[in-house]
């Protein structure tokens, strides 16, 4: 079954810095106030490609980015740069006019955001970047999958009873 790309933090579209991909002959970036740098220095780095780009923030009408990736070529590369709740919103809405992970690249300002899937409740929660194990709003205690769930948006969550559950259940 064929699930729509999204933005995670092991997204093969992740970057530190840009790169012409195969193929590409041509630039869309969408960026917000955060990345200007970076889209300078991109621009400059490939002087040779047309570009264009478009600056975004929370508030932009999704409508105007969603125009903005319609309206490139076939050839076009997607490049994203923002802090992650913009990249998130400026990736779903890239990929809703058709564009695929291979002609995506996003570099984040700030970090990515990570959520799980929990097998309990079946609700999706944010969960901080370096814990393999969290605990559920059902309050079951989560082992963070290696499985990321498109579907879903987030990692699967298996739930544990902890250690010290364990042994007040068994004695
Ligand atoms: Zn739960």
């Amino acid at each position: 079954m064929y699930s729509r790309p999204v933005l995670f933090d092991q997204s093969p579209t992740l970057v530190d810095s840009f790169s012409l991909l195969q193929g590409r002959r041509k630039l869309a970036v969408l960026f917000d106030e955060s990345g200007r740098e970076q889209v300078e220095a991109l621009m400059k780095n490939m002087d040779k490609v047309p570009t264009a780009s478009l600056l975004v923030s929370k508030d932009t009408p999704s409508q105007q980015i969603s125009d903005f990736v319609a309206f490139q070529k076939m050839g076009t590369q997607i490049c994203i740069v923002a802090k992650w709740d913009t990249a998130y919103h400026a990736f779903s809405l890239a990929v809703d006019e058709g564009a695929s992970e291979e002609e995506i690249q996003t570099l984040i300002i700030d970090q990515p955001k990570r959520f799980i899937y929990c097998m309990k409740c079946f609700s999706t929660s944010e969960i901080p970047s370096n814990e393999s194990a969290v605990q559920c709003q059902c309050s079951a205690h989560l082992e963070v999958g290696p499985f990321f769930s498109k579907l879903r948006k987030g990692y699967i969550g298996y739930p544990f009873i902890p250690v010290e559950q364990r042994q007040t259940v068994g004695s």
